[in-house]
């Protein structure tokens, strides 16, 4: 199995979420099945608000190495868990050879944080005890909760000071707005690579939602193509299609190291996408642990 962080070239990684009803496991085969023949240098597994799609994370994590030999991400939030609940799930995560997670602290709820109050309280602690790769989330337009973008950096740099391996950015549409943020973290004295967070518009009813969920911003561009072809369910896919192919050019022609591409369980999208990337990205030669 490759080794992600000693790549040669900018990556390209997807998200998977594990399906929300008991009985609907055997989709995200069909899904993983189709993304695998892309050739992915990673599959990252999300962690649901609960239940059996919590528990669904690490088998499929866990099979994607074992069945697909495709090196995995395995996410996991942290909010209302207390110390000796982490402790089983990592011991969990670890015995099964997983290594990499995704350390998030997770939506706020109404019962609140337990021993972890935010996702540097993880980080803190899977790096005092295991040897996991640690990635985090970092939010180019602000995380939704922050006042400012520049608070949002300073609790940014406090993750990334203990030993963050790889941020992974919340999804955006406006290509300026991250190449900005980059250079003020830079300017911040934070020098993790970064993996893009690129979701293919498919539905403008998406579009709003996941938005106004992430606290994303809609440019203009991209809400005149929602209005204009959203009610044509093949034409708005195609348009988002060629949306995210010209947003991912950009972003690796400015430098950018690794593009993940939230998949929506969609594998035609991703399919699509990485036909019309895969000169590009095998065009370009970049290590991440460098970049470092
Ligand atoms: P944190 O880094 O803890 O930040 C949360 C807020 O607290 C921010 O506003 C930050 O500025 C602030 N903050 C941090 N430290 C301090 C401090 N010391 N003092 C005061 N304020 C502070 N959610 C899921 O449930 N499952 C998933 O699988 C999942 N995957 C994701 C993948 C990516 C790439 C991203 C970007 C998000 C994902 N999320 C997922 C959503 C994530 O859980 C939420 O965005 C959550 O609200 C914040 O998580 P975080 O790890 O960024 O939190």
């Amino acid at each position: 199995m490759k080794n992600f962080f000693d790549v040669t070239k900018p990556t390209l990684s997807f998200e998977i979420f594990p399906p929300k009803r008991e009985g609907e496991l055997e989709s995200v085969w069909t899904t993983v099945g189709a993304l695998s023949c892309l050739d992915p240098d990673l599959i990252s597994v999300t962690y649901g608000a609960g239940g059996s799609s919590r528990r669904n994370t690490a088998d499929i994590a866990e099979r994607i190495m074992t069945d697909y030999g495709i090196p995995t991400l395995a996410h996991l939030t942290c909010i209302g868990a207390s110390k000796s609940e982490m402790t089983d799930i990592l011991d969990n995560l670890a015995s099964r050879g997983i290594e990499n997670i995704l350390a998030l602290r997770g939506d706020m709820t109404e019962e609140g944080t337990k021993d972890f109050t935010y996702a540097s309280d993880l980080i803190k602690f899977i790096k005092q005890n295991y040897d996991f790769k640690v990635f985090a989330a970092c939010y180019p337009e602000k995380h939704i909760e922050a006042k400012t973008l520049e608070k949002d950096i300073e609790h940014l740099k406090e993750k990334c000071d203990l030993g963050v391996d790889m941020l992974v950015t919340q999804l955006f549409f406006d290509n300026d707005n991250f190449l900005r943020f980059r250079d003020k973290i830079a300017r911040a004295g934070i020098t993790c690579p970064i993996d893009v967070g690129i979701m293919p518009l498919s539905s403008a009813g998406q579009l709003e939602r996941m938005c106004k969920m992430c606290g994303a911003q809609i440019p203009a561009k991209i809400s005149k193509i929602a209005e204009a072809y959203g009610h044509n369910a093949m034409v708005i896919k195609e348009a988002g299609i060629m949306y995210a192919t010209e947003q991912i050019s950009e972003l690796l022609s400015e430098g950018v190291t690794g593009i993940h591409l939230y998949t929506m369980n969609k594998p035609d999208i991703a399919e699509a996408i990485c036909r019309n990337i895969r000169s590009i990205l095998s065009s370009l030669k970049v290590r991440k642990s460098e970049n470092k």
